[in-house]
């Protein structure tokens, strides 16, 4: 691959291990790796002017639902706790299938690549009509976004007390089949990787006690991560307590859900024994602030967390209970967050943005990626900071005080997905026509 050469950045915030901030400054990117970063670089390759700009390590988006981009601001769903939100798109969802996944994926994708995302994860818990992961793995694929998708799934139907229709459950020997399945089609360990596959049962309240275990011991035997929703409101702790006799923290640690290759979605409801479990396990955490905002889920102790030493990564969570997927809007959000529950001391925008990257690929243990440093993937994130949301900011790297929530170029493994504010991967117009069309149908299908 030839090189690239970004030119004279007004500011590179590189989140390397000293958190160093350059002025006037390059990178070069050689075979998809950063080759260089200082002043006055040359190449014989293209050349990015990035003068005006602000550079970033590409954001890292630790969970998502990408086909619920298909259901957004559903009437019967805007308004509603998680239970609730849930028994009203289920039976939308579960109309759905191959088509409506990888055209949702695409979306998802490549609105999350507009919003400063070079590497996604993705939890797909339901495959109705013959949709498989495999399709979403395609999508990612065209957008040319680094992927974690991970197999999830759900086995307890309302014929057994769980909440999900009985025709979106799986048996859970057929679960474990096909994660067998896509892990060893899809998952690739090597440095740089552009797919590594998780295992993510969809959550406690809807999978056996028994299919925890048994996913937890299967992503330890083939060296893949562990996925699910954790303690995400107070109608999961109660069922915690009903139905397993203890706190969510404890039931995951009890079946083998702690460590440095596991990290849990939400986790707003995690108390301080919790979160000192989480420390010392190395467990991760996807924070999904404007989410947990939207299903009026709570303030997840963000602050106690970072302090106690957890590592936490940022996501958008799907897009019918957000409804959007900016990821850096989300970082935005959660710095907020942290200030209306701790005061405006809490969280600096940087530490914020700090969190959206390096510490979004910790969570996912891509330590190849997160950074603006040399030897790491080439992840970069470019932002004009000359429009009106910046205009008169006397520090434009604070991006995310006064700065853009579109970036201008994105490259991923050095390779350009967005340039000048579209995406060029895919005919996205095309792509958004298709979704509004699938939408559509489901809608009257109802
Ligand atoms: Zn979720």
């Amino acid at each position: 691959m030839p090189e690239t050469l970004i030119r004279n950045a007004d500011h590179i915030l590189t989140m390397n291990d000293t958190r160093e901030e350059l002025r006037g400054a390059d990178i070069l990117i050689r075979d998809g790796v950063i080759a260089g970063v200082g002043h006055d670089m040359a190449t014989t390759g293209e050349v990015i002017e990035a003068g005006g700009c602000v550079v970033t390590p590409g954001l890292v988006n630790t969970h998502h639902h990408l086909y619920q981009s298909m259901t957004r601001a559903v009437p019967g769903g805007q308004d509603a706790l998680l239970f609730g939100w849930l028994q009203t798109l289920y039976p939308i969802w579960a109309r759905m299938g191959p088509e409506e996944m990888f055209v949702s994926a695409q979306v998802g994708l490549a609105e999350l690549a507009l919003s400063g995302c070079t590497t996604s994860s993705d939890h797909l818990y339901l495959f109705p009509n013959g949709a498989r992961l495999d399709d979403t793995i395609a999508a990612a694929r065209e957008v040319g976004l680094r992927f974690h998708p991970t197999r999830g799934a759900m086995s307890i139907g309302e014929s057994d007390g769980g909440l999900p229709p009985d025709s979106l459950v799986e048996k859970e020997a057929a679960i474990l089949e096909d994660c067998i399945r896509v892990i060893d089609t899809h998952h690739d360990v090597s440095d740089g990787s552009m797919v590594r596959v998780g295992v993510a049962p969809c959550s406690p309240f809807s999978v056996s006690r028994e299919l925890m275990r048994d996913a937890a011991v299967l992503a330890r035997d083939k060296g893949v991560m562990l996925h699910t929703h954790l303690a995400e409101n107070d109608e999961d702790i109660t069922y915690s307590k009903e139905m397993f006799g203890c706190r969510p923290g404890q039931y995951a640690e009890d079946l083998g859900w702690t460590g440095e290759d596991v990290w849990h979605a939400h986790c707003v409801k995690l108390d301080g024994k919790e979160i000192d479990l989480f420390a010392r396990s190395g467990t991760g955490v996807a924070h999904c602030p404007c989410s947990n905002c939207r299903l009026g889920s709570g303030i997840a102790p963000l602050r106690e967390m970072r302090d106690a030493g957890v590592p936490v990564g940022l996501g958008v969570d799907g897009s019918a209970s957000n409804d959007a997927g900016n990821l850096v809007a989300e970082a935005r959000q959660a710095m907020l967050l942290q200030r209306v529950a701790n005061g405006a001391d809490a969280m600096s925008a940087r530490e914020a943005l700090e969190i959206a990257t390096r510490g979004g690929a910790e969570v996912l243990n891509r330590p190849d990626c997160g950074q603006v440093a040399v030897g790491k993937r080439a992840d970069v994130a470019i932002w004009d900071v000359n429009g009106i949301e910046s205009a008169g900011s006397w520090d434009p790297a604070a991006i995310l005080l006064a700065g853009p929530t579109r970036v201008r170029d994105l490259l991923v493994e050095g390779r350009r997905v967005v340039q000048d504010g579209r995406v060029v991967t895919v005919d996205l117009p095309g792509v958004i026509a298709r979704q509004n069309k699938l939408a559509a149908r489901l809608a009257e299908s109802i």
